[in-house]
């Protein structure tokens, strides 16, 4: 099952935002409940005892604020790809040339 920019998850965030907090209610839980018919939702690769237990790893995350957990990478990296574009996509070459100022 596809999580991200799944289109029932979408179309539930339109409903809210047009103020049709029941009919979003019921489609939120009907995508929730897809997500848990699906199994394993957890996109993390790593060996780790809280694998899909999201309280768990997101708890982690925000207690040790080094990143965020793995589930959200795509989502940061499409806004920071459209924020990149104002300077040419150079972010990565700006890393490369001041890695010792941004340990
Ligand atoms: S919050 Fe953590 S456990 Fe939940 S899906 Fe994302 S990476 Fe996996």
């Amino acid at each position: 099952m596809q999580i991200d920019n799944n289109e029932l998850a979408i179309l539930q965030n339109e409903l809210d935002k047009q103020g049709k907090k029941r009919e979003s209610y019921e489609m939120k839980m009907e995508f929730l409940r897809q997500v848990r018919e699906a199994g394993d939702h957890c996109p993390c690769q790593e060996k780790c005892p809280h694998h899909g237990n999201c309280f768990e790893c997101v708890t982690l995350h925000r207690g040790h604020r080094d990143h965020l957990p793995m589930c959200l990478w795509d989502m940061v990296n499409e806004r920071l790809c459209a924020l990149s574009h104002i300077t040419e996509h150079t972010l990565r070459s700006y890393e490369d040339q001041h890695k010792e100022a941004l340990k």
